[in-house]
């Protein structure tokens, strides 16, 4: 019998993974969605988000206090007190809390960055470069669109609606923007450092997943919401040997040793590791999906068998369950004519849950047996970090208002292959969840930190308004009544932004 044949003859029944049904959205929080009227507020969401855009917050060098005064602004028309925070001059982030009367459980936190990537404004179309925050074509343009200057609006409107329709809540939640996560991610560490156990936040949601269309499967939106990241250790393998001329190949000298290194470095074979969060996602594409596909990634022993190769082909869902050695960097070069007595390789590696550096150093010591010369600098050691998502409520809460009413869409659980702020709030006890409520395709996903970032504009309103379901059913007293007047109108106009200020350069 052919391998292909006996794996699905011993999996047809018994392997199948058994998927409790998704959660459905609590009808109180639809019942508060829909006393908004989506069509005003969406203008709103694109409005505030078109004006944000238009704020110079490349990083470096980041200039975040003209975002979080923007911010400042927004909250301010709806006399929402908030508080300027930073680690330096110019790189302030914000902080706004709305207060539950009888809080009964640890605050739900809403968590952006302020600041962007720079952008190569040649490659961007005139008309909507990439601090234009121009509609064209349906898209919404400018840097940080979908990193994240779109989810950090979705979050502040939903916030602001909780004030304005007098939403009664169980819990505090709380509207943070930081500065520098796209560098150093000094804005994040500060507050951790300096706030956290003020700020005791139970949940936070972030950046992370979106949902992507024909993602695995044509014509289905897969919904991945970021549970965990992996973690990060940058390495410098360092090769010394006696320097000399560079006219006398010596044989055996540190680039010698060093390219010996790293090809034996590049001979490693990674093996996957099966996390339930990555299995339960294919499950949950699987489930909503069809056909053979389907099938096989319902299948626990199926996938790890028949879709290994599928997984392999593709660099990024190869990473999500593998741990990488990435070289990134070759370092040491002094002259032409100079051999140098120490040269450097930069490795990017990152780890799987469960794998120790320790872990790693050891496969690479073993690898790299036998040749002089060598030693291991670690540069930088992050843990991978993964929240509970089994049976919890918030987690619930995004699942089921992102598949509300919606045919073809899957949702499941990602470990992220990059880090995120998240990473310091986890480390603090805070569970932490990466999800941005936007449907969009690869080509859109690829503009992140690349050319022509954009948005499409009914995914701001649809996002804003899925987000705010999900806050309303995470942090809400949702045993009060839904129908009290709204003590403050719905929707408002929206200031300018700011301009540049010459002082904050
Ligand atoms: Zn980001």
């Amino acid at each position: 019998m052919r391998p292909l044949l006996l794996a699905m003859t011993l999996c047809l029944g018994a392997c199948a993974a058994k998927l409790p049904p998704q959660p459905a959205a609590d009808p109180a929080s639809l019942a508060w969605r829909d006393r908004v009227d989506w069509d005003a507020a969406g203008d709103e969401a694109v409005q505030m988000l078109a004006e944000y855009l238009r704020v110079d917050t490349i990083n470096a060098p980041g200039n975040e206090t003209r975002g979080a005064r923007y911010l400042q602004q927004l909250l301010a028309r709806d006399g929402i007190e908030s508080e300027l925070y930073g680690h330096a001059e110019g790189r302030d982030g914000l902080i706004a809390r709305l207060e539950a009367e009888d809080s009964k459980e640890r605050p739900l936190c809403l968590l952006s960055h302020i600041d962007v990537v720079p952008a190569e404004t040649e490659a961007w179309p005139e008309q909507t470069g990439p601090l234009s925050g121009e509609i064209a074509d349906g898209m919404l343009w400018g840097r940080g669109a979908l990193d994240m200057k779109g989810l950090g609006i979705a979050e502040l409107h939903a916030f602001v609606l909780l004030a304005r329709l007098g939403v009664p809540l169980r819990r505090d939640v709380i509207l943070i923007a930081v500065a520098d996560e796209e560098i150093d991610n000094h804005g994040m560490q500060h507050l951790v450092d300096t706030r956290w156990d003020d700020l005791d936040c139970g949940h936070l949601i972030n950046e992370g997943g979106f949902g992507v269309r024909d993602a695995i499967f044509d014509d289905q939106v897969l919904h991945a919401v970021s549970v965990g990241e992996k973690g990060v250790v940058w390495l410098d393998v360092v090769a010394t040997g006696e320097p000399g001329h560079g006219s006398t190949p010596l044989g055996d000298s540190a680039i010698d040793r060093l390219r010996a290194a790293t090809d034996a470095i590049d001979t490693r074979k990674a093996k996957p590791n099966w996390h339930p969060m990555m299995l339960q996602l294919l499950a949950r594409a699987g489930e909503a999906g069809g056909g053979m596909t389907g099938f096989v990634m319902r299948r626990k022993g199926l996938v790890k068998t028949l879709a290994r190769g599928t997984l392999k082909h593709n660099p990024v869902t190869w990473a999500s369950v593998t741990t990488t050695v990435h070289l990134t960097g070759l370092d040491g070069a002094v002259s032409p004519n100079v051999l140098p007595g120490e040269v450097r390789a930069t490795y990017d590696i990152r780890k799987q849950p469960g794998v120790s550096t320790e872990d790693v150093l050891d496969e690479l010591r073993t690898l790299t047996k036998g040749i002089e010369g060598i030693s291991f600098e670690v540069r930088h050691d992050l843990p991978a970090a993964v929240s509970p998502y089994e049976g919890d409520p918030f987690y619930d809460a995004i699942i089921a208002h992102t598949l509300e009413g919606r045919e073809g869409h899957a949702a499941g659980p990602l470990l992220s292959i990059g880090f995120t702020d998240s990473v310091f709030a986890r480390d603090r006890g805070t569970i932490a969840y990466g999800y941005a409520p936007f449907v969009i395709d690869g080509e859109l996903l690829r503009t992140m930190h690349g050319h022509r970032e954009r948005i499409p504009v009914s995914e701001v309103k649809e996002g804003s308004r899925r987000l705010f379901g999900m806050v309303v059913q995470g942090a809400a007293d949702l045993s009060a009544p839904t129908d009290t007047p709204a003590p403050a109108p719905l929707v408002r106009p929206v200031p300018s932004a700011l301009p540049a200020a010459p002082d904050l350069e």
